[in-house]
């Protein structure tokens, strides 16, 4: 079952691309993961490891010195490294993304600027959409964008920003005109360096899990951002650039869902196979094999859906109903089979020795980040109803 995401990609290239990676997780993620996860701390040899074999510039195009490989690939390196320690494709999902928003919709002097700098990465990426008043509802943002001769002004508080301290450039949704109708008509999105005057990241969360990779507060105080940063070069549409890249992060985080729940899943099979409970493996109870196909089955489930949205958005094609469904079902399932897990390991299972713990808190960020079960369900639903017009 471990490498069977790898197995299910139709590009060979991209194959043996996720299984390097899946040998590079087993042998350096998976006996450091749960010492760092523990300690928070950042893990930078594994983001090193990451950045050797490229993977900071995976969606980057070749021209931009990147591997521009599939997203179906992309999907099954998040896995593999989700396999290890979900963290790490937390990393790199903010970068991927930004990177992605670049590369569609900025201006060729905003893609020769960044794009060449995300590959090593000289610089790394964080978005920052959410608020203080505005989770779910992103049309809700207050932070505003005032034109001032040729820079704008930026003024507002951002919270749970992913990569918040150590990103070198920001995707910031802003309000450019705060007035307008429809809201999203109004928003903006601005490519805010660190070291901006007027910029700074704040109060860092401490959180249930997701723990090695910060996630922090931004306040912008009169920020002077030059107006060649407004990605795309006009205002008013910062909120559509912003939704079609939170795709590809839907997609990345469907992609953790099935990696932890495949790490659950790996650790129960096998120890149901050793643990021994009355005169037999626990295995052979078939309460046991009932509850271990289930979990089975929503994983395989889960690995084909995220598939299915990432070939759906190599297709070119908007796949927002495609990367919801995945994204709802494999984190969902995800939270399942971990906690089904840890029924079959029994009390061991709740020790810190082992990673289930790990998996137990790390799981439900991926229920809420990227828009939650509800949202998706919102956007699932809006989709489907365009196909029956009445
Ligand atoms: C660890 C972590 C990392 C994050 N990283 C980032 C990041 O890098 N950048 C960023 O911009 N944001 C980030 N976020 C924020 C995340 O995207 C939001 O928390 C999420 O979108 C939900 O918003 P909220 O927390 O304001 O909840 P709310 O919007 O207040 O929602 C509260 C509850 O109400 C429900 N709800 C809201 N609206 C509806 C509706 N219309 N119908 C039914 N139910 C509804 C929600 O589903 C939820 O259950 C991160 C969050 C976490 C926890």
């Amino acid at each position: 079952m471990a490498r069977d995401f790898a197995a299910d990609i139709q590009d060979p290239v991209a194959g043996q691309i996720i299984s390097n990676v899946g040998t590079w997780v087993d042998r350096e993620v998976v006996p450091v993961a749960s010492e760092y996860e523990h300690a928070d701390a950042f893990p930078e040899p594994l983001v090193q490891g990451m950045a050797d074999m490229g993977l900071f510039g995976i969606k980057v195009p070749e021209q931009y010195g990147g591997l521009d490989l599939s997203f179906e690939c992309y999907a099954g390196v998040c896995v593999e490294l989700s396999r290890g320690w979900m963290s790490l494709a937390g990393i790199i999902n903010t970068h991927v993304l930004v990177g992605y928003a670049i590369d569609q919709y900025g201006t060729e002097e905003q893609k020769n600027y960044f794009l060449p700098k995300l590959v090593e990465p000289e610089i790394r990426c964080a978005l920052s959409i959410t608020e203080p008043d505005a989770g779910s509802d992103a049309q809700a943002i207050k932070t505003q964008a005032r034109r001032d001769g040729d820079d704008y002004l930026l003024n507002g508080q951002k919270m749970w920003v992913t990569n918040g301290q150590r990103a070198g450039v920001y995707l910031v949704l802003t309000k450019t005109d705060p007035e307008a109708k429809p809201q999203h008509k109004g928003i903006s999105a601005f490519l805010v360096e660190a070291g901006t005057p007027g910029f700074s990241s704040g109060k860092q969360f401490d959180k249930l899990g997701y723990k090695g990779v910060e996630t922090t507060e931004l306040a912008f105080d009169d920020a002077r951002v030059p107006a060649t940063r407004l990605l795309g070069g006009a205002e008013g549409s910062g909120f559509q650039h912003v939704m079609s890249a939170l795709e590809v992060g839907r997609i990345n985080v469907a992609a953790r869902g099935v990696g932890v729940a495949q790490a659950a899943f790996d650790d129960a099979i096998r120890y149901a196979q050793q643990r021994v409970a009355f005169g037999k493996p626990i295995f052979e109870h078939q309460a046991q094999q009932i509850r271990l196909a289930e979990m089975a089955t929503k994983l395989r489930a889960a690995r084909l859906l995220t598939l299915d949205a990432a070939r759906k958005k190599d297709s070119g094609e908007r796949s927002d109903l495609d990367a919801g469904m995945a994204k709802l079902f494999s984190t969902e399932a995800c939270q399942e089979i971990v906690l089904e897990a840890l029924r079959i390991h029994g009390g061991v299972g709740y020790s810190k020795e082992l990673p289930l713990e790990r998996y137990y808190r790390d799981a439900p960020v991926m229920v809420i980040a990227e828009g939650t079960s509800d949202i998706q369900k919102i956007v699932i639903a809006r989709n489907l109803v365009r196909d029956y017009p009445v």
